[in-house]
């Protein structure tokens, strides 16, 4: 029998659904799954058997029966085969092995001394390699390698800007696929975060997302109707760079007042006296702070920060509601022009949550316009410092599954 290229097309995308309603949703019968995608029993039924024989549904138990036969249940098999995921951040390098459902197998992390890419891409070999010699014997093996990074990126996965990294034009994803051998999905890590919650984590079932990731910067990853919306040429979301102070601290983009200066990890090396390390915190010492190379890093890391809380400093609690405050106007600027149903903040500011979240909950109950916080709910990742991570593993997962070839 002769088949058109549609044809094969038409049984691709139909395989896809089928496969993406079984990985969502299951257990599913194939009569639920006819049902609930349109397509008809012979049809699910055909499609179904070659995802048997290719390992990414398996077949389980026995459903409630309707009368006759019970029938055997589907389910996503996410044994068969692996994902890595990397986040690369400004000073950390972290990677994981996940399965297919985003289950985290072997995770390494590296720090980033330098931001030169050679150093860099040294970093993420060493972080990536023992993973993969490590990754379980599975049918599809490492299906392909995600990274979320901290700047815009385009289709080939190019890194066109990563100011915080003070990249320019790096061709960060045809590195990595020349090094393994593997499909490799480049993403900003906010998107990626984005994409991680939504799938994993807090966002799911959500239609209309804001997922903002604070660490040494602040980007938004916005999920519109379902869809992560990229902009007209993929740089949405670099709301890290809104002015929240119209004359405020000069930022690394050539701009004043960004809201990252002031809300994110960014703002520890502003604080006067933060972890009470420095001495004195007269306003001299402020505004030596505020005039301070936009690109300088603090001295002092979140985890080290929040040690300093826990023990009650006084500065440091101070400087995280005020980074509270800060991180809720601008979470309010989103809230009011986008009309989200959730917004999940994440990132590793996270781990500071608890001095963070009354101060950015109070600021947008004052300040978000009433009909639009009357049903937005706020909170942070679900994920924990993981968002992106494992959004970055989603990636290459999706679109590993995208692939899934046909037989005709
Ligand atoms: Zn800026």
């Amino acid at each position: 029998m002769r088949v058109t290229g549609d044809q094969a097309l038409v049984k691709k995308l139909n395989k896809s659904i089928v496969l993406d309603t079984i990985r969502r949703n299951g257990p599913l019968s194939r009569t639920d799954v006819s049902e609930r995608t349109g397509l008809n029993k012979a049809t699910v039924s055909n499609l179904t058997l070659e995802l048997l024989e290719q390992k990414l549904v398996e077949e389980t138990g026995l459903g409630a029966s309707s009368g006759g036969r019970k029938p055997l249940m589907l389910l996503f098999n996410g044994a068969a085969g692996c994902a890595i995921g990397i986040e690369l951040g400004v000073t950390l390098v972290k990677a994981a092995l996940t399965d297919l459902k985003g289950g985290i197998l072997l995770e390494r992390s590296a720090p980033l001394g330098r931001h030169d890419p050679d150093t860099a891409f040294a970093v993420i070999l060493e972080a990536v390699r023992p993973l993969l010699e490590e990754a379980p014997d599975t049918p599809h093996g490492v299906v392909g390698i995600g990274i979320g990074v901290p700047g815009m990126v385009d289709e080939s996965g190019t890194i066109l800007y990563a100011p915080n990294l003070g990249w320019e034009g790096v061709d960060l994803g045809a590195r990595l696929e020349k090094e393994f051998g593997v499909p490799v999905v480049v993403d900003n890590e906010a998107n990626a975060g984005a994409a991680g919650e939504r799938e994993y984590g807090a966002g799911r079932h959500v239609r209309h997302l804001v997922y903002v990731s604070a660490g040494m910067g602040i980007g938004s990853g916005m999920i519109i109707d379902g869809q992560l919306y990229k902009g007209a040429w993929g740089y949405a979301g670099e709301t890290g760079h809104m002015s929240i102070e119209s004359d405020g601290r000069l930022c690394s983009c050539g701009s004043r007042g960004c809201w990252e200066l002031y809300a994110s990890e960014r703002a520890y090396a502003y604080a006067p006296a933060a972890g009470g390390s420095a001495e004195g915190s007269g306003d001299a010492d402020v505004r030596a702070r505020d005039a301070a190379s936009p690109s300088s890093l603090p001295a002092l890391t979140t985890p080290e920060l929040a040690e300093y809380a826990r023990q009650g400093d006084a500065a440091t609690l101070e400087m995280y509601r005020e980074i509270g405050r800060r991180l809720g106007i601008g979470v309010t600027n989103l809230v009011n022009g986008f009309n989200p149903e959730k917004i999940v903040v994440g990132g590793p500011l996270t781990e500071a949550k608890e001095w963070i979240e009354p101060a950015m909950l109070a600021t947008i109950a004052e300040r978000a316009l009433p009909y639009h916080r009357r049903e937005l709910a706020v909170s942070f990742s679900e994920l924990g410092s993981r968002s992106a991570l494992l959004g970055a593993a989603h990636l290459a997962v999706s679109q590993f599954l995208g692939r899934v070839r046909v037989s005709l």
